[in-house]
């Protein structure tokens, strides 16, 4: 980023200050300090201009670019660009970097979503996808074919918190000169920036923890001036770009983005804790546990453990649905990176297209709960998690 004229060089601002700043700006006498959204479809043109037209579809609304702009400081990125949904956004990151005849290497432990996109769409555009164990770093070479042109992962993963260490995979795309593309919304750029660890393209689903607020869908993908240009051309012809009032939304969201992480990262310890001393809990999946599989590389790797846990509860199903009910303060709901607690069985989300021996064989086994710990007090959290507990 080269900094204005008039103020050479300055210090590298603190995570906090860009979220709620940017690359801060002189501030002309009588702006407001909070901007306006600009619900504007179209801009008028200065008459004979060959300047690109400003029209919302193009990405290109103030509201738009603010927040394109914040999100490439948050993630030390050349740049970034939101679009309408995290699905919007991996559709478009993927187009960016695939062509017809190119193979995808993807874990196997992603979004439904996104698994749905790769296995019943990439195959109609001629884009072959195969899957891999994203903790085994050799199955990525072995699964490696002379087509293959990108890798995409998760990191951490949903439901079991698992934290990937990206290293040895960037290291492998950049010798078999391969794009590695990673989803990092569990994380935020507050708990892991991707690109730090070799990655070139990051993807969010804006939706959680970015806008924090469960009340905007959104998008969001950040990497090196080029690529994102290509996301933005296939956004304007696609239809991706997110609307300005949702932009307005993510911007002031994103302002809270550091210290909310802070709570979520204080808050999902404490539960975590407190779910590991329960008898009728068998298994508690969090990074920040040192009982957790990636406990070593979370903390090497990770800024925070977040907000996201998964238990195992004594008595499968019926366990679940019986803790499920009493519940006053955690809500039963899918989605994740709210302020306000939720709880939802992958049983019948995320996973429900599995057998339910195949999702115990994926460490998912009936009476899982995943949990996206919001920035309630722990202790009436905890409270609320005792009394339903004390029903089973
Ligand atoms: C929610 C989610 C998505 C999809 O994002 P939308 O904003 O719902 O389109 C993709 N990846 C992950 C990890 C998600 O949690």
């Amino acid at each position: 980023m080269t900094s204005p004229a008039s103020r050479p060089t300055r210090r590298r601002l603190g995570i906090s200050t860009r979220a709620i700043h940017g690359d801060p700006e002189a501030r002309p006498d009588w702006t407001p300090v909070v901007p306006p959204i600009y619900q504007s479809s179209t801009f008028t043109n200065p008459i004979g201009s060959t300047a690109e037209v400003l029209y919302t579809r193009y990405g290109n609304n103030p509201n738009q670019v603010a927040i394109g702009k914040r999100l490439a400081l948050l993630e030390g990125a050349e740049a970034a660009l939101f679009t309408a949904s995290g699905m919007g956004a991996t559709a478009l990151a993927h187009l960016a970097v695939l062509r017809p005849g190119d193979h995808l290497l993807s874990s196997e432990w992603i979004y439904g979503g996104v698994r749905r996109l790769f296995a019943q769409e990439f195959g109609r555009l001629g884009i072959e996808v195969s899957f891999v164990n994203p903790l085994h770093s050799r199955s990525w070479k072995q699964a490696m074919k002379k087509t293959t042109r990108a890798v995409f992962l998760e990191t951490p993963t949903n439901p079991l918190v698992r934290v990937i260490d990206l290293e040895p995979i960037a290291l492998l795309c950049k010798t078999e000169g391969l794009a590695l593309v990673v989803d990092s919304t569990f994380a935020s750029p507050v708990n892991f920036r991707p690109i730090e660890h070799g990655a070139d393209l990051v993807i969010h689903s804006a939706t959680k923890y970015l806008n924090g607020h469960s009340d905007v869908i959104a998008g969001g993908v950040a990497g090196s001036e080029p690529v994102i240009e290509e996301v933005r051309k296939l956004m304007q012809v696609w239809g991706q770009a997110i609307d300005p009032m949702a932009a307005w939304l993510v911007d002031r969201g994103m302002r809270t983005l550091a210290v909310r992480m802070e709570r979520h990262n204080r808050n999902g310890l404490a539960v975590a804790e407190w779910c590991g001393a329960q008898q009728a809990i068998t298994r508690v999946h969090y990074p920040g546990l040192p009982t957790h599989p990636d406990h070593e590389t979370a903390k090497r790797v990770l800024g925070g453990f977040g907000g996201m846990l998964g238990i195992e509860l004594k008595g499968g199903a019926h366990a679940a649905e019986r803790f499920l009910r009493p519940l006053q303060i955690a809500a039963h709901a899918p989605s994740l990176g709210g302020v306000e607690t939720l709880v939802s069985e992958p049983r019948l989300t995320s996973h429900a297209s599995l057998s339910p021996a195949e999702r115990e064989r994926a460490g998912i086994p009936d009476g899982f709960l995943r949990f996206s710990i919001g920035l309630e007090d722990a202790d009436d959290l905890i409270a609320d998690f005792a009394q339903a507990l004390a029903q089973l």
